[in-house]
């Protein structure tokens, strides 16, 4: 079976990755800790970019370098209109940047979304639309550096609902279905999100390949 190393240290990513890819591709998908590849703090330089696709393509040349085996990256966030497209690339590092400590708060999550309803509190709900954004890139050292992209449009909501998912989900309501990212079950969350869109293309791309 090929192997393919998924170049996160997000277990939630990883997770949504590899069932994504599951019912597409005969991969054994692993992440990096699995891969061998211990943490390095420069990890925390590769993403110094406006967009998506430059971050992403940062991560992928960093990790394929290191593993000299086939890696996908997945450089992703959360767009928001009302905020000029804030956090966008940032949307790790949201409280940081808002100049919240997020060592205050149960996890960084929690604090990146306690941000995110700070700078929205007060705006119309018909204005607080958004989308998340998803960019892949697969290096595997013969082809060009294939580059995928997927969008899932969303609204904002300032109250939390639901426990699937990870990140800013519980905030974000599928216009689809009404309910939050985090209120959606797996497989629902795939077949909508950025991620899956996302994957789905690179699987249909890698299998489109001579
Ligand atoms: P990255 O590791 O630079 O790609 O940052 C991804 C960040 O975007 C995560 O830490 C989350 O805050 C946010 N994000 C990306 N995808 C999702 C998702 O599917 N749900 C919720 N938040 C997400």
């Amino acid at each position: 079976m090929t192997r393919l190393v998924v170049g996160t240290r997000s277990e939630h990513k990883l997770a949504e990755i590899r069932s994504i890819l599951a019912e597409r591709v005969d991969w054994e998908v692993i992440g990096l800790d699995a891969a061998g590849v211990e943490y390095d703090p420069v990890e925390e330089d590769l993403e110094p970019f406006d967009s998506f696709e430059e971050n992403a393509l940062s991560k992928a040349r960093h990790f394929h370098a290191k593993i000299g085996d086939r890696v996908v990256v997945d450089d992703s966030g959360l767009v928001v209109d009302a905020l000029g497209g804030a956090p966008g690339v940032r949307s790790k590092r949201f409280a940081v940047d808002e100049g919240l400590d997020p060592s205050n708060f149960p996890t960084v999550d929690e604090a990146n979304n306690r941000c995110l309803v700070q700078r929205l509190e007060g705006v119309p709900t018909a204005e607080r639309t958004a989308r998340y954004v998803c960019v892949a890139v697969l290096l595997d050292g013969q082809h060009e550096p294939l580059v995928v992209r997927g969008e899932a449009e969303g609204v904002v909501t300032l109250e939390p609902r639901g426990s699937g998912g990870f990140g800013y989900d519980p905030y974000i309501i599928d216009p689809e279905s009404g309910q939050t990212f985090a209120e959606l079950s797996p497989f629902e969350k795939d077949d909508r999100s950025h991620r899956g869109k996302a994957f789905r293309a690179l699987a249909e791309a890698v299998a489109g390949r001579p």
